[in-house]
């Protein structure tokens, strides 16, 4: 039956796996509560419109050229922002001409910064959406309040703690660092980021079970309504497909086959890449630790390489049927698969909470940014993941016996099972995420139409 709709909002997403995603689940939900959804996307990366017929999208020109798409540079993501602002402005523009027009909002990724200016310009009102955890933009703004404070460091300093940052140390500081110090124009691109303009609430991929005093503390600094409505993938009423890979489904047949928890899934995610030496410690890392293994290794991931040719000769005859790797899995049902018993992650956002939702403890090999964030609050705080912080055979394959066969790993799934009993509750009718997703509806409807004009700077008074 269709329902009355409410409103509109436009969302504006990042156009990586790991932010449009998020973005499109939230779509899903937002249109589930009664409202139309316009996504306005860049060229690259577009969303594929045949898996989302119940949204309106509109393709905005990037102005970029012959770009690399694989990894998004900084300097990518500026002129993304740069190009697409007028785009973005003339869209607006004709849209609130437009007779019967009930646009409540737009909704940006905080990457997508540019969206800010345009919106106050035409005093639309915005709603910034994190992709990733409280946790990382707490330390961001720790970090960029005083950058001085932590670089450069020493060598000998990179295992020392941060207590005012606990968990992490000098060498999960999550920003580019290069020769142990942070290039300015990574600063300047997180205050870039940071800086939500006249944004008036913001939207949250987490748990407010989760994540309580850090968001309390984000809020003071903001001075806006949060609004934490995660796990994502689980609060709208469908998953849609939003894959930019190609998904390779026979690994759930082969899953199939499997022992109930037997199974390491090992995944790095949309972006990571390693070197050769990485792909042959892991490789034999999985081989000797006889655990059953999927493992995803994504085409232009290992440096230097088209796909997999370092991988030792006859390495996938060896292993046999006791391992299976594949370009690109569909990564929530594998971590929803009876067989799966541990995720070896970059720990990216999404993954994490994936993992955690289905009760999926993990072996933690950061990369960059968030990642480093989220490996120590799984290995430190939450207790549900071991790091490795060497990337050496004997230390994969124990680290995975540990993981697998042990007693603390035993324990370490205990608490991820806990962890996920707290995030069904939260979703359950008075939990917080349910609660908080009404509050945003709420809160998204009672919006004016057009926000008052800016107060004139009064000189001299
Ligand atoms: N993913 C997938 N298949 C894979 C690997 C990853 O579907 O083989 C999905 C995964 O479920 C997650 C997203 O890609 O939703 C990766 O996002 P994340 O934030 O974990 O990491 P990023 O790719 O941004 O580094």
């Amino acid at each position: 039956m269709e329902v009355e709709r409410k409103q509109s909002v436009i969302l504006v997403p990042c156009p990586y796996q790991g932010h449009l995603t998020p973005m499109l689940q939230l779509g899903n939900i937002l249109h589930s509560q009664g409202f139309s959804v316009i996504v306005a996307h860049t060229r690259h990366n577009a969303p594929n419109y045949t898996n989302h017929p119940q949204f309106v999208f509109h393709s905005m020109d990037d102005g970029l050229q012959r770009i690399d798409m694989s990894f998004p540079s900084v300097e990518t993501l500026y002129s993304m922002n740069e190009n697409c602002k007028v785009h973005l402005r003339n869209y607006l523009a004709a849209m609130m001409e437009e007779e019967g027009n009930e646009l409540a909002c737009i909704i940006y990724d905080s990457v997508m910064f540019f969206v800010d200016d345009v919106a106050t310009q035409l005093r639309v009102p915005t709603v910034v959406l994190y992709t990733f955890s409280a946790a990382f933009l707490h330390s961001i703004i720790m970090i960029l309040q005083q950058p001085e404070k932590y670089f450069p460091f020493e060598d000998s300093q990179l295992m020392d703690p941060l207590p005012e940052l606990h968990p992490l140390r000098y060498k999960d500081l999550p920003f580019y660092v290069v020769n142990n110090k942070i290039p300015e124009w990574d600063l300047e691109f997180h205050r870039a980021t940071c800086d939500i303009g006249s944004s008036v609430a913001a939207i949250w991929n987490t748990m407010q079970d989760l994540e309580d005093s850090t968001l309390l503390r984000l809020q003071e600094h903001y001075k806006m309504p949060f609004f934490p409505i995660g796990p994502f993938h689980k609060m709208g009423p469908l998953d849609s497909l939003s894959s930019i890979f190609e998904e390779d489904n026979s690994c759930l047949e082969w899953l199939d086959k499997q022992a109930p928890n037997s199974v390491l899934y090992v995944s790095l995610g949309s972006l990571a890449m390693i070197n050769d030496k990485e792909l042959i410690e892991t490789a034999w890392g999985l081989a000797n630790s006889e655990q059953p293994f999927l493992w995803v290794i994504r085409p232009g991931s290992i440096s230097g390489f088209q796909y997999a040719e370092a991988l030792p000769d006859g390495y996938e005859e060896m292993v046999g049927e006791r391992g299976r790797i594949v370009k690109w899995a569909p990564q929530k049902q594998v971590l929803a698969h009876p067989a799966v018993g541990g995720f070896y992650t970059h720990c990216g956002w999404n993954s994490t909470v994936e993992s955690i939702c289905e009760q999926v403890p993990m072996i933690c090999r950061p990369f960059i940014a968030d990642q480093l964030v989220n490996a120590r609050y799984l290995s430190q705080i939450y207790k549900v993941g071991f790091e490795i912080e060497v990337i050496e055979r004997t230390v994969i394959e124990k680290t995975i016996r540990k993981l697998m066969l042990s007693e603390e790993g035993e324990n370490v799934k205990k608490r991820v099972v806990d962890m996920k009993q707290n995030i069904v509750a939260a979703m359950e009718i008075d939990g917080t995420s349910h609660k908080n997703l009404k509050d945003l509806v709420d809160f998204i409807s009672a919006l004016p139409s057009r926000l008052p004009p800016p107060t004139p700077v009064v000189v001299g008074s």
